[in-house]
């Protein structure tokens, strides 16, 4: 197993886990895991892990890709039912209990995979990848940073461009080029650019709004490259900052500070996620904060571990988190602060470097 091939340094390491539970094998069909432990892209394809030579079922369309894009794999060229087909290499290999993706597989799927399988035990698991894909080796941990990069770069590139008047539907096109144009294969999630009082939508959708002076504009952005995420949140202000945002930004900016440092292996989500709630609350935003903290990130935006109320995921180092609080304020303005660390054994290693201060993007039309 050399450190030159990651994706096989995963797979062993979740043969232990494996083990842990009684399968001897496991019938991968989320698609990032299957990316995640075989580099595989395609779609309408199944890995199955096990001891010896893990196996990715597949079909014509997707034979040459697969050849091409993993290693150490045997790639199963199904001619009959993807089901049968995984079910007969299940059989061949000898595997007695074979795990499926709970959260994954259909329930037609299962059934089908269940018929065909003869003596073979089949044992629904949940989470057990996603649980590896939380500590982040340092393979994803360089993509990620480039990713983080482009995101950061995009942002100070599309601000000189935004005037008085555009749509925030424009604006976003042009954050959206620009990731792709720094590398980016796109947005990792649909891009989120809410003018003045639609900031108080957590999950805005840009729309035909124009934008004026003298207002806010959050952003919520996110390149993806090589598969991975990076999500990021800012605020900028049109020519002047309202009173309002004078108030709220600091807050929101305490509370994120206060929650960062108190990110370090060790510490639980829950933990985390109340030291910035109690300091909101403490100032009668508690209700204003109408999310979690954060959420771990990679293959998927939102990913494990969850930053929330009474989460109880200890942190450990590797793992990549967003510490994101925010204080909404219904049809008047809406605030969030969205930064990614990564968990070190002593505290984090902040990921993002854009400037926090409320004065850091301000555009002069
Ligand atoms: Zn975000
Ligand atoms: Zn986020």
């Amino acid at each position: 197993m050399t450190s030159r091939n990651p994706h096989a340094a995963r797979r062993a390491e979740l043969l232990r886990h494996m083990a842990g539970i009684g399968v001897d094998g496991l019938l991968v069909s989320n698609r990032r895991n299957i990316f995640y432990l075989s580099a595989f892209r395609g779609e309408d394809s199944l890995l199955l892990v096990r001891r010896g030579r893990s196996q990715l079922i597949t079909d014509g369309r997707f034979s040459e890709q697969a050849e091409q894009e993993t290693r150490g794999i045997e790639i199963v060229v199904r001619k009959k039912g993807l089901m049968a087909t995984a079910a007969a290499t299940a059989r061949r290999g000898k595997v007695a209990t074979l795990g499926i993706e709970a959260e994954a597989l259909t329930v037609a799927q299962a059934e089908d995979l269940r018929a065909a399988l003869g003596r073979t035990t089949l044992k629904p698991v949940r989470g057990l990848v996603q649980r590896q894909r939380m500590v982040k080796d340092a393979a994803e941990l360089a993509v990620i940073r480039r990713a983080v990069a482009i995101t950061q770069r995009a942002f100070l590139d599309t601000l000189p461009h935004i005037r008085p008047g555009m749509t925030e539907m424009e604006v976003a096109h042009i954050l959206d080029r620009t990731m792709i144009e720094l590398g980016a294969e796109g947005p990792a999630f649909e891009t989120i650019v809410a003018a003045g009082e639609r900031g108080s939508l957590p999950h805005a959708r840009p729309t035909e709004r124009r934008i004026r002076s003298g207002e806010a504009i959050l952003f919520d952005w996110g390149a993806r490259l090589e598969g991975y995420c990076a999500d990021l949140t800012r605020l900028a202000f049109v020519d002047r900052i309202p009173p309002i945002y004078r108030r709220i930004y600091p807050l929101v900016l305490t509370a994120q500070r206060r929650a960062v440092a108190q990110v370090r292996a060790g510490r639980k989500t829950g933990e985390v996620d109340a030291v910035a709630r109690g300091y909101l609350k403490a100032h009668r935003h508690g209700k204003d904060f109408r999310h979690s903290l954060g959420h771990g990130l990679g293959l998927d935006v939102h990913e494990a571990p969850s930053l929330a109320r009474g989460v109880e995921t200890t942190l450990r180092a590797g793992m990549v988190v967003t510490v994101e609080p925010g204080i909404y304020l219904p049809g008047r303005a809406g605030v969030r602060i969205e930064d990614l660390l990564l968990v070190t054994r002593k505290g984090h290693a902040s990921l993002t470097s854009l400037p926090r201060s409320i004065e850091a993007f301000l555009i002069r039309s």
